[in-house]
């Protein structure tokens, strides 16, 4: 990420309240009931859902108990309204990676926000419940598409821990960086299940926090009020 939109997210986070625009979560002072050592971490999913990937990774999130917020894209979840009903059936949360995930440089302000209108639509249909979490694809958005998600009232939601597990190439790869991971309280971990490495980095943390740790992974919803 550059330096300046390093700054950008920065100056961001410092103004804006968390409900409208994050990228980290509560720091563990903050956390309710002063929970010493124990750090909530929100893994958060893009891309999918996968009929390959997703399934066997919410198999995975279930045998650990660990909650989690996928990020779907609107033309796939079309294809597999099934994952979708199971991931919000399961628990975990939905959020909005928009109806096509196209380029966002490619892509104008009506567009984006059309897609993304679209894909709450969807989702709110089948998890029938609002469903105001967006994350635009690559992260990436101007002044116009931020304040045309905002009067649609959507949360908009990054991520301060990217493991690049997109451009990983062995499972090695995968376990290596969640053995190197020790989570800090209010972190959001950028990962994809439209990609195989994000279950080996999930068995990894479920592993270490069950010896060692004391992680509370999180739903990204459970920080929008706080
Ligand atoms: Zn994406």
């Amino acid at each position: 990420m550059s330096f300046i939109r390093q700054v950008v997210k920065t100056s961001c986070r410092a103004v804006i309240p968390r409900r409208m625009f994050m990228t980290c979560g509560p720091s563990p002072g903050r956390l309710p009931g002063g929970r010493r050592g124990c750090h909530e971490v929100a893994l958060t999913f893009d891309d999918g859902p996968d009929p390959d990937i997703t399934p066997k990774l919410l198999d995975l999130l279930e045998k650990w108990q660990i909650s989690a917020t996928f990020f779907v894209i609107g033309e796939k979840v079309v294809r597999h309204r099934d994952i979708v009903h199971r991931i919000a059936s399961a628990g975990h949360g939905l959020g909005n990676h928009s109806y096509t995930h196209s380029e966002p440089h490619k892509t104008s302000t009506r567009q984006f926000l059309d897609e993304v209108r679209k894909t709450r639509d969807l989702l709110e249909d089948i998890g029938n419940q609002p469903c105001k979490l967006v994350r635009p694809p690559k992260g990436k958005l101007t002044v116009g598409k931020q304040v045309g998600l905002w009067k649609q009232g959507m949360s908009i939601a990054l991520w301060n821990i990217d493991p690049r597990d997109y451009q990983m190439q062995s499972q090695q790869q995968a376990v290596d960086w969640g053995a190197s991971y020790h989570p800090r309280g209010g972190d959001i971990v950028l990962l994809h299940d439209n990609h195989p490495w994000a279950a080996h980095i999930v068995r990894v943390l479920a592993n270490n926090n069950d010896q060692a740790g004391c992680a509370r992974y999180v739903r990204l919803s459970e920080w929008v009020q706080r």
